[in-house]
């Protein structure tokens, strides 16, 4: 170590939110160049490299051979599938000194298909499934918390083509297996989720998220086994009522409602001067009619507008999840200027929809079904209006998957209420289907000398955010504690004394460790050092074993300490490496 490229620091980072961020610092694995891009030092390279071969080593064993594409690519096949548009701000892109324009790939499945179309004809070269380890570029909106979600990052991608949607069925499960497998050895605890697919398109898709509390995503179980990421949970709708019932459905009144700006006023004034019959009037039974604004990818923006029950607020992730590649940016005081008939705080679903008067689009929680009763905006100040019955005062222009999932709301396949937790995606397998394929014209000659359009699957792991993902999981006020598979080094080998005897001890150890197979990361630092200062950066670097040659030597023993459990245990310097390599 005392060549060792690294510097530990005593101090937190001053913009690390979260403990990944914070210890790969401060212990030396990483550092900043700017926001959301790092430079790997040593110790950090060599846990990155560990995960690469993990990665490596089962997507082999699942026959997926590896290339490796160019991180700068051009502009044209990115235009064919529409995304060099669709990927909007989040994409790198630069110009040539020809004025050709290219971009910094955040993802390879235009490349990954025109390969294949480049090489191969026939059904007979198919399966195929192809794999690359390698740095992506995204602009991120909130690069965030160090390397879990960085602008520069290493992904696994790999991609599956096949002739027939069963050949599609058995590479996803391969990829799955093969996904169980790197995340078992990876060493931290995961779920497996339904996802919504997202900007990719395709149909079956799950995600993989390690359990966190600092993760960006949330996912939902039940106790019958449904597992899925909030953004792709289904809402479990009432049954609408038959004409008939509607009609005998008392008829819609309006009533004032001064100073109701909000559910909460709403509700109570509700109570106090327009009472039900049979009970009090909660938020659910207000229709909250909520306003955001589309910005497309060209730029161009679109109001929608969204009902959903007034005990539920809209969930940013979900409805963008929905609009994808949209992105939802706030209703503004200046929309409102411009929309006279769109009465703030007031606002009923009779002045939306693209037929109505506001011409605003209107979606529609999939609780709001034909018959069911509302109290809702009148779209006049101080008004709202009571029994508005959906499928006969007002309609809407479609459902939306917006409303917030909640605690204890149904799972949609009927095991039970769901409970919500945190986590952070570590991998996202899906079948694209024939998507990519159709644009990009791979196509094949089939057993009856027929083209067929070949239909591929997708698959990502991240390589570099998993290196945080790890710590995240395992780490403790001290620092770092890596799981066998991924530390720097199998043994932390310390000297606590200044003679040389105890230095030579230690030489010995070092040696012979390193002759056994063992990496070692030998903290030979001397002068000044002190062994509580060493002790510290030990803990703090987190290799599994710690051996602290020191003044046990005299009796012949060195100290072995877990850096997982904390015990300690002499053992006496002759067996001392055999004892290691158990
Ligand atoms: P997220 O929802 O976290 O932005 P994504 O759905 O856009 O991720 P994919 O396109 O599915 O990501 O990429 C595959 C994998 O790459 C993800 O599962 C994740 O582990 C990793 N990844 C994606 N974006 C980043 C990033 N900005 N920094 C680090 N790793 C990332
Ligand atoms: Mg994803």
């Amino acid at each position: 170590m005392s060549s060792l490229f690294v510097r530990t620091l005593r101090d937190d980072p001053a913009d690390a939110e979260v403990p990944s961020h914070r210890l790969l610092v401060r212990a030396g694995y990483i550092r900043r160049v700017a926001p959301g891009i790092y430079t790997w030092l040593p110790l950090g390279l060599r846990v990155l490299r560990n995960v690469e071969r993990i990665v490596r080593e089962e997507m082999d064993a699942i026959g997926s051979q590896e290339v490796h594409f160019p991180a700068l690519l051009p502009r044209e096949p990115y235009e064919l599938t529409n995304r060099w548009t669709e990927y909007g701000d989040n994409l790198f892109r630069l110009t040539d000194r020809k004025h050709g324009d290219y971009l910094l790939g955040p993802t390879h499945e235009e490349m990954f298909t025109l390969l294949v179309k480049d090489m191969y004809s026939s059904y007979k070269d198919l399966p195929l499934s192809l794999y690359q380890i390698q740095t992506k570029y995204r602009d991120e909106q909130r690069p965030r918390a160090g390397i879990l979600r960085g602008r520069e990052f290493v992904m696994k991608d790999s991609y599956s083509f096949d002739v027939t949607d069963e050949g599609l069925d058995a590479s996803y499960a391969a990829h799955r297996e093969a996904y169980v497998r790197i995340f078992d050895r990876l060493g931290f605890e995961y779920v497996i989720v339904q996802a919504a697919s997202g900007a990719m398109g395709g149909s079956a898709s799950e995600e993989f998220l390690a359990v966190a509390e600092n993760g960006e995503d949330t996912y939902v179980r039940s106790p019958g086994g449904y597992a899925a990421n909030v953004e792709a949970v289904m809402t479990v709708a009432p049954e609408p009522l038959s004409a008939d019932e509607i009609a005998r459905l008392p008829a819609a009144h309006v009533e004032e409602t001064p100073d109701t700006p909000t559910i909460e006023t709403l509700v109570a004034v509700a109570n106090s001067e327009h009472p039900h019959p049979e009970r009090a009037w909660t938020a659910a039974d207000t229709l909250k009619n909520v306003l955001v604004v589309l910005k497309h990818p060209d730029g161009s923006r679109e109001l929608l507008a969204i009902g959903l029950p007034g005990d539920r607020e809209v969930d940013i992730k979900r409805l963008e999840a929905q609009v994808v590649p949209v992105e939802v940016v706030a209703f503004e005081e200046a929309d409102f200027t411009a929309n006279p008939l769109l009465v703030k705080g007031y606002i009923g679903p009779q002045a939306l929809g693209v037929e109505s008067v506001s011409g605003v689009r209107y979606l529609v929680d999939p609780r709001v079904v034909d018959g069911t009763s509302w109290i809702t905006g009148a779209n006049e100040q101080g008004k709202h209006v009571f029994g508005l019955v959906a499928g006969r005062d007002f309609t809407s222009d479609g459902t939306i998957e917006a409303a917030e999932i909640r605690a204890g709301d149904p799972a949609p396949d009927g095991s039970g209420p769901l409970e919500l937790a945190r986590g952070i995606e570590m991998g996202h397998i899906f079948q694209l289907g024939r998507k990519y394929a159709e644009v990009l014209g791979l196509k094949v000659l089939d057993e009856n000398g027929k083209l067929v359009t070949v239909t591929m699957g997708s698959y990502g792991v991240g390589v570099s955010r998993a290196v945080a993902a790890v710590v995240e999981n395992s780490h403790d006020e001290l620092g770092i504690v890596w799981p066998k598979e991924l530390a720097p080094a199998d043994v932390h080998l310390m000297v606590a004394g200044k003679d040389d005897a105890v230095f030579a001890a230690a030489e010995k150890i070092a040696a012979d460790l390193d002759a056994a197979g063992l990496t070692v990361l030998f903290d030979d630092r001397l002068g000044k050092i002190s062994p509580g200062v060493k002790f510290k950066d030990a803990e703090l670097i987190g290799v599994p074993t710690i051996v602290v040659v020191g003044r046990g030597l005299a009796d012949g023993e060195v100290e072995v300490k877990d850096r997982k459990t904390g015990e300690r245990e002499n053992v006496r310097v002759d067996v001392v490496v055999a004892y290691l390599i158990r």
